[in-house]
């Protein structure tokens, strides 16, 4: 006897961010709602990106403030003892805490949960654990995971930010090979806490997408900080060596200059950490039996409303490779529900202008174009640029004083602020609200009638001349 399948209005596959979000949006307008998941409810962003991230920062942020603390008459202690075992396992609780926070959301909001693998076998129908499920509109928020080069030992020796996250203690010597802001970010870490860090990049910058203050901001600090960044590199081989007691692994790294060809070998590396990209989670859905279609990199498809190929098969998120962030997905999945299930038809995220914050040391980011971008956009004589470069009062009484750098562009003739740029101390917490400015059209002028509030770093984003 066969048996009908489960049908629901809309049913959304992975609860990370945009699926969560796109579910519990859609379900607050009465839709029937199912979620699919094979891990841990959260996503990526939750369990093994932003949160524990973020607290991982606060953790290297304490250690400067300690390195700090003297200048302000503190009798701190260079050697103060610090446990990563103690910090993750408060870190690990947190975060089962908010996965069961997560779950109740969706169970008070009356959405369908399923726990298993989902597969596509037809536009509107999707199999998980045996079971077809039927869904009026699907979503897929399937993420993207961290991609490995095909480097002799690199899967087999190498991790990913994942296996960041599962370490029990700090490892004395760790090579990353990355270019972008989780390399960027994992390397601040843990040199701050100690670790000896190398950071093997393809070209001879990092974070090349940002404006310049911001690649040569990083770039300064980090060398100073003591981290190596070996610039045109590639790491070729990863071979494993006999530990000596007390090490974490023995990695032996075979490195190979891009331009010259030169080889150079590093040993008794603890922990390689690859961060060199990230893949579209497509793999298990069987996106052959949908009319879904992906780009040149494997990511889906999706017009400016999120509608895939497919009919009634949309997408949000990482799985679409555009601005891979978690407010973007949340942002996306809330709106495509408030457009399919609450009657808002023109609903849809604008992608213009989306702020981002890099966790480094110091912290930095960006809204809107660089100057590089503006002037290939708009041409030279069309931009103007407003820079300042000052210390931080912070670091009036301390030794290890740290830059503080920031960048207006603006587009004439009426100097609209079209990018804000800022490096230094306290620039993840100050972006926001320029943000905002910026997506409202804000000129220079607008900047300049705003009355500073001193004594503080932002200041200078409103009187710079
Ligand atoms: C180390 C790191 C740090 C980051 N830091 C930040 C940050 O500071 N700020 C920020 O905004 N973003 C950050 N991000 C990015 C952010 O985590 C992602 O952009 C965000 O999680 C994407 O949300 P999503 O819903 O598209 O996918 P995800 O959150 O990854 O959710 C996808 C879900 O789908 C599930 N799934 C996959 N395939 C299937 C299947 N076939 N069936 C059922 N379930 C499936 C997965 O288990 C997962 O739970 C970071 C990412 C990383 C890796």
């Amino acid at each position: 006897m066969s048996v009908a399948a489960r049908t629901f209005d809309y049913v959304v596959l992975g609860a990370g961010s945009g699926g969560m979000a796109s579910a519990r949006r859609a379900a607050s307008y009465g839709a029937k709602v199912a979620v699919i998941e094979n891990g841990r409810y959260g996503g990526t962003c939750v369990n093994v990106g932003c949160v524990p991230k973020k607290v991982m920062w606060n953790t290297a942020s304490i250690a400067e403030a300690l390195r700090d603390a003297r200048g302000y008459g503190f009798d701190v202690s260079p050697n103060v003892a610090f446990s990563w075992a103690a910090v993750k396992a408060k870190r690990d609780a947190y975060i089962k805490r908010l996965n069961g926070i997560y779950e109740n959301n969706l169970k008070k909001e009356g959405v369908e949960m399923i726990n298993g693998t989902a597969s596509f076998v037809s536009n509107n129908r999707i199999k998980v654990n045996d079971e077809i499920i039927e869904g009026k509109h699907i979503l897929i928020a399937t993420g993207s995971k961290a991609w490995i080069p095909s480097v002799p030992g690199a899967a087999e020796f190498g991790e990913t930010s994942d296996g960041f996250f599962e370490l029990e203690d700090l490892p004395k010597k760790v090579a990353i090979a990355g270019a972008g802001y989780i390399a960027i970010e994992m390397a601040g870490i843990l040199r701050t806490l100690g670790a000896e860090v190398s950071l093997y990049i393809r070209q001879s910058e990092f974070l090349r997408s940002f404006d310049k203050i911001i690649r040569d901001g990083v770039m300064d600090e980090y060398q100073k900080l003591g981290i190596n960044v070996v610039k045109t590199s590639g790491i070729t081989k990863v071979e494993s060596l006999p530990a000596a007691a007390g090490m974490r692994k023995n990695l032996r790294l075979t490195i190979t200059n891009k331009d010259t060809l030169a080889v150079t070998v590093e040993e008794n590396v603890e922990m390689l950490l690859w961060a060199v990209g990230r893949d579209a989670n497509t793999d298990k859905l069987n996106l052959g039996a949908t009319g879904v279609t992906l780009n040149e990199k494997g990511f889906v498809i999706v017009d400016e409303y999120q509608n895939t190929k497919a009919a009634n098969v949309y997408a949000v998120g990482d799985i679409c490779g555009v601005e891979m962030l978690t407010p973007v997905a949340i942002a996306a999945g809330r709106r495509l529900s408030d457009r399919l299930f609450g009657g808002k038809t023109g609903s849809k995220l604008d992608y213009d202008n989306i702020p981002s914050v890099i966790f480094s040391h110091p912290t930095c980011g960006s809204v809107g174009l660089s100057e590089q971008a503006a002037v290939a956009k708009y041409g030279k004589d069309k931009i103007k640029v407003y820079e300042s470069k000052f210390t931080n009062m912070y670091y009036t009484l301390v030794d290890h004083k740290v830059p503080t750098h920031y960048k207006l562009v603006c587009l004439l003739p009426e100097e609209k602020v079209v990018g804000v740029h800022l490096f230094g101390r306290g620039s993840d917490e100050i972006l926001q609200g320029f943000a905002v400015a910026v997506k409202m059209g804000a000129t220079k002028a607008d900047f300049d009638n705003t009355v500073a509030i001193h004594p503080t770093a932002a200041e200078e984003l409103v009187t710079m001349r």
